[in-house]
C-alpha cells in the first residue's frame, strides 16, 4: 500500500472546523498526510475539537505559504471542483480519481487539492492539476461542504487501495521518474519565455495559450528524460533566435 504518498491539500481554508473534520475524515480512511496552504486560522481549538481523535493528523499537518511549496515533489495533482469551467480541465469521477492517485502513489508523492469554502479552487490553481474530480450531485445545488467532499474522495481512495489498484502507471513509465510539479513549472516558464522570444506568444495576453499548453502536457505524464529533451529543444530554439537577431542587427 502506498497511501502514505497521497497528500490531501486544503488550499486557503477559512474555517478551522473544516480543517478538523478533514483530519477526521482522512484518518478514518487511513490517510495521514494533510497539507494546508495559507490557512486563515490554524492551529485552532475549533479544528482540534472537530478532529475528535485525529489530532495526530492535525499535529503533523504541513503548513505551506504557497501551493508551489505543497506540490513541489508531486508528479500527479488532481483538483476537485463542483463547477463546470469555460475551458474544461480533463475531468474524472471520484472512483477513477482514486485509482489514479493510488496507482500514481506507487511512483512517489501525489496530491488531491480542495479549494477554499467561498471561492473553490481558482483557475490558476486548477492549472496545476492533471485532472479535476467532480462529485456528482444535484444540478442546482452541487457544492458540498469542504470536509464532506474530502470524506467522499478519501473513501474512494481507501476502497481503491484495498482493491489493489492496477500497476498501469508503473508499467508505462520506463526507467526514468515522472517529472515533478516543480520540474513542470520550470518547464512552463522556459516554454513561455521561448514562445515570447520567437513572437508566438503575446506577452499582453499569455494566460490563454499557456493554459491550453499546460492542459496538453498535463494529459501526458512526462518523465524527467522527456522533459529534459523538450527543454533542450527550447534552448536550441532560443539560441537560434539570438543568432538570428544578432545577424539582423549587423
Ligand atoms: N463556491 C465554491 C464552493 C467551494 S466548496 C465553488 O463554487 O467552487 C469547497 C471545496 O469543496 C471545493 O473547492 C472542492 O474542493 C470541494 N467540493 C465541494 N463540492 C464538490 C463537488 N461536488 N465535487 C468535487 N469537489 C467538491
Amino acid at each position: 500500500m502506498f497511501l502514505s504518498n497521497i497528500r490531501i491539500v486544503l488550499v486557503r481554508p477559512t474555517h478551522p472546523g473544516n480543517v478538523g473534520a478533514t483530519a477526521r475524515a482522512m484518518k478514518n480512511m487511513s490517510l495521514n498526510h494533510l497539507y494546508l496552504v495559507a490557512p486563515e486560522d490554524f492551529p485552532s481549538t475549533d479544528a482540534t475539537d472537530r478532529a475528535v481523535g485525529a489530532d495526530d493528523v492535525l499535529e503533523n499537518a504541513v503548513i505551506c505559504a504557497s501551493l508551489d511549496e505543497a506540490l513541489k515533489d508531486c508528479h500527479l495533482v488532481i483538483g476537485t471542483s463542483a463547477r463546470q469551467r469555460r475551458i474544461e480541465w480533463p475531468s474524472l469521477d471520484p472512483e477513477s480519481s482514486a485509482h489514479r492517485l493510488v496507482d500514481g502513489a506507487q511512483l512517489g508523492p501525489v496530491a488531491l487539492l480542495f479549494g477554499q469554502e467561498r471561492t473553490g479552487l481558482l483557475n490558476a490553481e486548477l492549472d496545476r492539476c492533471h485532472f479535476v474530480a467532480t462529485i456528482p450531485a444535484d444540478r442546482n445545488y452541487s457544492s458540498l461542504n469542504l470536509a464532506c467532499a474530502v470524506q467522499i474522495l478519501a473513501y474512494e481512495i481507501h476502497r481503491a487501495g484495498l482493491s489493489g489498484s492496477s500497476a498501469t502507471l508503473v508499467d508505462s513509465v520506463e526507467g526514468d521518474r515522472p517529472a515533478s510539479d516543480e520540474d513542470m513549472q520550470r518547464f512552463y516558464r522556459h516554454l513561455e519565455e521561448a514562445l515570447q522570444q520567437i513572437g508566438f506568444l503575446d506577452p499582453a495576453n499569455p494566460r490563454r495559450l499557456m493554459r491550453r499548453l499546460m492542459r496538453l502536457f498535463n494529459r501526458v505524464v512526462l518523465d524527467r528524460n522527456e522533459m529534459n529533451i523538450l527543454r533542450g529543444i527550447l534552448t536550441a530554439v532560443q539560441q537560434h533566435r539570438e543568432k538570428f537577431d544578432k545577424n539582423d542587427q549587423e
